[in-house]
């Protein structure tokens, strides 16, 4: 089976846009939307929830207030002011550091799992789909990656798919690392932009660090043909593919506001750059068999 992962430096390049084209073109894939922080890949591709499992990313503290002697000293030493002036725990502040159970004297507090997000098993038009949501302000968003895709690989072996497309999150932090570790191939969109470049060069670097084969798009790259050169000459430099240029066109946004995906919306010159894009990581993909 092979795992393949689309990410870019932020938000807002393209990303879930090409994914979705994607998922339109193969008939053997699960999707796995991992942008767990800011999920939108379920707005194109509509998907009907089969299973829901909830997600726990942390512990947090837990008062028996039959036990409790109201001393006050895990009010005291709580540096995260997750206890209040009754003594009462404030569960959505608590991080988990275990000083109040070191400092109550009557054994008082435990340590129970807090809900932090809701993973899902879905079916879609186009396959299985695995997806996530994270609560408002919850951290654990790596954890929350690596378990939508063990669900994508489970669904996989279930329902005899050998392909998984996963949609990563933007940045270089740790649910990247997450969706990208142990994939046998990385797309990077990025845009022509200084920041682009930037964003560009800083995931090539996390990329080359975990060794992972790494491929680039370059989303409106007509928007400044400068810039597009610098990308084409960074990475001829470094040896990486440059599988598609996609030119800038709006039916990208019409597509997503008619909850359809670019392939499905039009046959124009938007949907056929990314269908030879296709093409190409399908060779690369195969290649590396
Ligand atoms: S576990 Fe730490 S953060 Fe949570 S209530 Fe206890 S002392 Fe405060
Ligand atoms: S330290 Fe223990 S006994 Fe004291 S107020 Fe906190 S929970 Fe109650």
């Amino acid at each position: 089976m092979k795992q393949f992962t689309i990410i870019s430096g932020k938000g807002g390049t393209g990303k879930t846009t090409i994914t979705a084209a994607f998922a339109s073109l193969v008939r053997n894939a699960v999707f796995a939307d991992c942008d767990v922080d800011a999920a939108d890949l379920h707005l194109i591709l509509a998907p009907e929830i089969e299973e829901t499992i909830e997600f726990s990313g942390m512990k947090v503290a837990l008062k028996d207030n039959e036990k409790c002697t109201d001393c006050g000293e895990c009010f005291e030493h709580c540096r995260f002011s997750a206890i209040d002036e009754d003594y009462n725990i404030i569960n959505e502040r608590c991080e988990g550091c275990g000083v109040c159970e070191l400092v109550c004297p009557v054994d008082a507090i435990e340590f129970v799992d807090r809900r932090s997000g809701s993973a899902y098993k879905s079916m879609t038009r186009f396959g299985p789909m695995a997806h996530a949501v994270l609560n408002t302000a919850e951290e654990a968003s790596g954890k929350l990656v690596s378990l939508v895709r063990n669900h994508a690989r489970l669904m996989a072996h279930e329902n005899d798919k050998d392909l998984i497309i996963i949609d990563g999150p933007p940045g270089i932090g740790c649910p990247v690392i997450s969706a990208i570790t142990g994939v046998d191939l990385v797309l990077i969109v990025t845009e022509p932009t200084l920041s682009g470049i930037s964003d560009m060069k800083r995931i090539l670097g996390v990329a080359d660090h975990f060794n992972i084969p790494t491929t680039v798009c370059i989303n409106k790259e007509d928007i400044n043909s400068e810039n597009t050169k610098e990308i084409e000459d960074y990475c001829k430099k470094n040896k990486i593919p440059i599988v598609g240029k996609l030119p800038y066109d709006n039916i990208a946004t019409s597509a997503m506001i008619d909850g359809k995906t670019i392939i499905e919306h039009s046959n124009g010159i938007l949907s056929n750059k990314i269908g030879e894009m296709w093409i190409n990581i399908n060779k690369i993909l195969e290649e590396g068999s």
